[in-house]
């Protein structure tokens, strides 16, 4: 058995590699530049973490998405593995502790966002740690072609020149060709050996239906296939409303978005995961990190912003390999809709100055400071206060946020208040019998007088910042006050956290990313347009044309797909087409929606063979709208 095998069996306990792993891990290992695009549930992270446990040394992981690199961090060290995430949040001086960790204390490895090696001293720090593997996730967003480019990933290539014999892993889920050459020579990746799994999925039946009734339509789908599945809709309002409606129909439904606190994230998670409930509805918010294998549907009620974003909402079907379906419900008022909305939201320079300024008087942060700061943000109170519309300022938040002017987590940080519910001379008498405790304790009665007397809200960060302590030794201790019944404490999931990561120079802020604003605003033109051409087209195979888009070359019909189909049952002329309705109105009464599932034609011939046989007495229209024979 291979080292590397033995490796996956004692931490994954997995018993074998999924296709391509074990050519990834060997390619790596053989020093080799290495670029792999494995589509979403691939994998990915073992192709890295065995390779570098292999080896003395530790490995170098930049990933975008902080979320991620805790989830990770936290997995590893579950299995005993020493990982650590420098992201966001994290001040200068605890920063060179970490690195001096990762350099003596025997970690394994060290997650960066990319935004982190923008600071010179950062880099020369990494420079002297004995870096076995660098892993570049997420590895699109070092392209403009690539639906999420920030420009702090072309630093990457600065580290090939500190370690020239340190194979560099570059991974992806979704890249289109063109994006595919632009990561390789971004990255500066040398000769690469090149690993795509293929983005053909076999047991997905892709499928675009025109509707105008899609709560009607979801209902059919989900009772004829009652296993889990997913919906996913575009804004936090519409996860309760379909939620709502699909319990009142008999389904068990339930929701997730950004809004929700961590805790009502957790419960309804849990509902789905464990089939307590068939059906979540999310928005894109829910996704990373789950892998549950047996998703039967995920349905789309609204368009998606890019084939890349559908490609992988979609692949959560059917991870076991089982059929699965993946549906988009769509009419041609939602293109319409989704047409203007989408030009509406994207943001120019004038906005984008604009907002800046706004949000830096907003947090009342001064010309020339605001770097490294975090601040708890309400998007939704900073759009009402100053008039903005909300997704289009969204937007641009994302876009700073991409750029590295700022960060923004989904996570949720917490609203403190806190009372001491003891008298200043018993506080003392704990301080003194607990040092440890004494200087946050003491910067807390400092900084808010009144704190005996009445429930105050509390800055987290300003006592962290004041007391020379991180937020969360706070948080741990005001948790533990609270359970020995020194101090009432509340904490409630409120805003999430904005980190500035530059300082404030309005529009000389601003004019540094404004160069890749037009081109992102075209890109995503175009992403759209594919969007717009894969639910109208009805010349082509769904899985083809999906697998075209990544410029994979695919030469059979997928089968199953809506087009597939379509093609299969479509009766070739006008006669089979009586002959069909005929035989389904022997059954039972049908109306012309019903009619337009059974046959699956929604076309205007299926209309004029129903008028053609109502007008030769062949069947009548009954009072209730449905058909039926004479
Ligand atoms: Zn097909």
């Amino acid at each position: 058995m291979s080292e590397a095998l033995k490796i996956l069996q004692k931490y994954w306990q997995h018993q074998e590699f999924r296709p391509l792993q074990n050519d990834i891990i060997t390619s790596v290992l053989n020093g080799q530049d290495t670029f792999a695009l494995l589509p979403t549930g691939g994998g990915k992270s073992v192709c890295f973490q065995i390779p570098a446990l292999m080896r003395p040394g530790l490995c170098l992981v930049i990933s975008p998405l902080i979320a991620l690199m805790k989830d990770q961090v936290a997995n590893l060290n579950k299995r005993n593995i020493k990982a650590i995430a420098l992201t966001g949040g994290i001040r200068s001086d605890e920063m060179i502790d970490l690195l001096d960790n990762c350099q003596y204390g025997n970690y394994k490895f060290l997650y960066l966002s990319p935004e982190r090696l923008q600071s010179d001293w950062i880099l020369e720090r990494i420079k002297r740690l004995p870096i076995n593997l660098i892993t570049i996730d997420e590895a699109h967003c070092v392209s403009q072609w690539g639906h999420d480019f920030r420009p702090a990933y072309l630093k990457i290539s600065n580290l090939k020149e500190h370690f020239p014999n340190t194979a560099f892993l570059a991974l992806t889920a979704t890249a289109t060709a063109r994006a595919q050459e632009d990561i390789i020579s971004q990255l500066g990746l040398v000769q690469p050996a090149l690993f795509q799994k293929s983005f053909v999925r076999k047991n997905i039946a892709y499928m675009v239906f025109q509707t105008e009734d899609k709560l009607y339509r979801i209902e059919q789908i989900l009772k004829k296939n009652s296993a889990s599945s997913i919906i996913y809709v575009r804004n936090r309002k519409s996860c309760t409303t379909i939620s709502n409606q699909l319990n009142a129909l008999g389904f068990k439904a339930t929701y997730y978005h950004g809004g929700l606190s961590s805790k009502e994230k957790d419960k309804n998670m849990n509902l789905w995961m464990q089939d307590s409930a068939q059906v979540i509805v999310a928005t894109n918010a829910f996704g990373m990190g789950i892998d549950k294998p047996d998703v039967k549907t995920v349905i789309h009620i609204q368009l998606p912003e890019n084939i890349e974003n559908y490609y992988q909402e979609a692949g959560r079907a059917g991870r076991n390999e089982n059929k699965a379906f993946a549906v988009l419900l769509t009419n041609p008022s939602d293109i319409i809709q989704a047409e203007n909305q989408f030009f509406n939201i994207l943001a120019d320079k004038t906005f984008l100055n604009a907002i800046y300024k706004k949000l830096c008087n907003y947090l009342q942060i001064a010309y020339g400071e605001g770097i490294n700061e975090q601040f708890s943000f309400n998007l939704n109170s900073f759009c009402v206060k100053y008039n903005f519309p909300v997704l289009k300022t969204y937007n641009a938040f994302q876009f700073l946020d991409r750029q590295g002017i700022i960060t923004l987590s989904q996570e949720f940080s917490e609203k403190i208040s806190l009372q001491f519910i003891i008298s200043s001379k018993e506080v003392l008498r704990y301080t003194s019998l607990n040092p440890n405790d004494e200087e946050i304790i003491l910067t807390i009665l400092r900084t808010y007088p009144g704190i005996c007397e009445m429930k105050t809200a509390l800055n987290l960060f300003l006592i962290a910042k004041k007391s020379n302590h991180t937020q969360k030794q706070v948080s741990d201790l005001l948790h533990k006050l609270n359970e020995k019944d020194i101090v009432d404490f509340t904490a409630k999931a409120a805003d999430s956290s904005l980190t500035f990561n530059e300082i404030r120079e309005d529009e000389r802020t601003i004019s540094k990313v404004v160069k890749y604003l037009e081109n992102q605003n075209n890109l995503k033109k175009e992403q759209f347009k594919a969007v717009l051409d894969y639910v109208q087209n009805e010349q082509e195979c769904k899985s083809k044309s999906i697998a075209a888009y990544f410029g994979e070359e695919v030469l059979d019909d997928c089968g199953i797909c809506s087009y597939c189909v379509t093609k299969k049952s479509k009766p070739t002329s006008v006669d089979s087409l009586f002959t069909a309705i005929v035989s389904h109105l022997s059954e039972c009464d049908l109306n012309s929606r019903e009619l337009a599932i059974k046959l699956n034609n929604s076309s205007k011939e299926l209309i004029f063979a129903l008028q053609t046989l109502l007008e030769s007495e062949k069947i009548i229209i009954k009072s209730n709208n449905k058909y039926a024979l004479k």
